[in-house]
């Protein structure tokens, strides 16, 4: 079978990396059965040599594909930037540090062989921090429950996608990107490669905490409406208690004559109005959902396979 590997990596600040990376990846590349890839290096406003490395790079190797961006957008916009110029008929993206072992490729590109659409190198250990972790996997239980697709755990953004997925990425108009999520949301069929996940070769992490919380953010609001919906619990909550308080103050005052000042009364009539305040505040959120899908502008269904069509 014929067919072209574009291996996609975004880079911020790596250049003690670069060349160590290259130098792992061309034996993996060329000893695929078709000598056919490219490389597509995103810089994504590294402060130090990266880009400088990358053109003396790309100087003699015509299979280097590169972009530089004029400041940091983040890993997620240098991703798709990627994705935007990949040609391969399978893609495959990576970290630049050498956490992401350039020879799972091999694996990776085998079971997309086999018919598999998207193949996550899965880490079956974590050399992070005890909070990282722990927030990691708060955050993904807490992402799967309110989310109607399954987005792979201990999956970073290190996988393979054949070309028909990335067209469906392309459809994909919205500008908080979660690539892991939407590639999750495609559907398709997949697998995993298991793999121990090195320490980052050179260098500091790219991702500081607030980019973290951008992104698990925009991992949320990306995939699920819930948050939109926490209004109506309240609403439905302070309704009903309200109504309760209500019958047993009506109740104590007209059987047993007990006297109840104004405010009172006042108080829990406030109350249930407040709660009626939530129920709009969630219809309002669930207008909002439907801007927010409809500005996504996502297709609305994904073909994967047609007869006589
Ligand atoms: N990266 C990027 N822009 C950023 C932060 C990171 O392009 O703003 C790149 C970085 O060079 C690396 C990949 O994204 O190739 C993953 O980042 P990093 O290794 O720092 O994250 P970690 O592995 O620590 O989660
Ligand atoms: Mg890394």
């Amino acid at each position: 079978m014929e067919y072209k590997l574009s291996i996609a990596i975004p880079i911020f600040n790596e250049a003690g990396n670069l060349e160590l990376l290259y130098k792992r990846l061309i034996p993996i590349l060329t000893s695929l059965p078709v000598h056919n890839y490219e490389i597509i290096f995103v810089n994504d406003g590294s402060h130090d040599e990266s880009w400088y490395i990358i053109e003396k790079l790309a100087a003699f190797d015509p299979s280097i594909k590169a972009l530089s961006f004029s400041r940091n957008f983040g890993h997620q916009a240098a991703l798709t930037a990627a994705y935007d110029h990949a040609t391969g008929d399978a893609i495959i993206s990576m970290d630049a540090d050498l956490q992401d072992p350039p020879e799972l490729i091999l694996t990776l590109v085998e079971k997309w062989k086999a018919g598999n659409h998207i193949v996550y190198a899965r880490r079956i250990n974590r050399q992070d921090s005890l909070v990282k972790k722990l927030t990691a996997f708060g955050y993904y239980l807490f992402l799967n429950a309110v989310t109607t697709i399954k987005i792979p755990r201990n999956v970073g953004d290190f996988r393979l996608i054949d070309k028909s997925v990335l067209h469906v990425l392309h459809q994909c108009k919205e500008k908080s990107r979660y690539l892991r999520g939407m590639v999750a949301w495609a559907g398709f069929k997949y697998d995993f490669v298991d793999f121990k996940r090195p320490n980052r070769a050179q260098g500091i992490t790219g991702y500081t905490w607030s980019k973290m919380l951008r992104l698990g953010f925009d991992g949320l609001t990306g995939f699920s409406l819930f948050p939109l919906k926490i209004a109506a619990f309240f609403g439905f909550f302070m309704i009903l208690t309200g109504a309760l308080m209500f019958s047993y103050v009506s109740y104590d005052a007209l059987l047993h004559d007990t006297y109840y000042p104004l405010f009172k009364w006042l108080v829990i009539l406030l109350y249930i109005f407040m709660g009626l305040q939530m129920l709009l505040l969630w219809l309002i959120g669930e207008y909002i959902g439907r801007i927010h899908e409809q500005q996504q502008n996502r297709p609305l269904y994904i073909v994967g396979q047609k007869i006589n069509i």
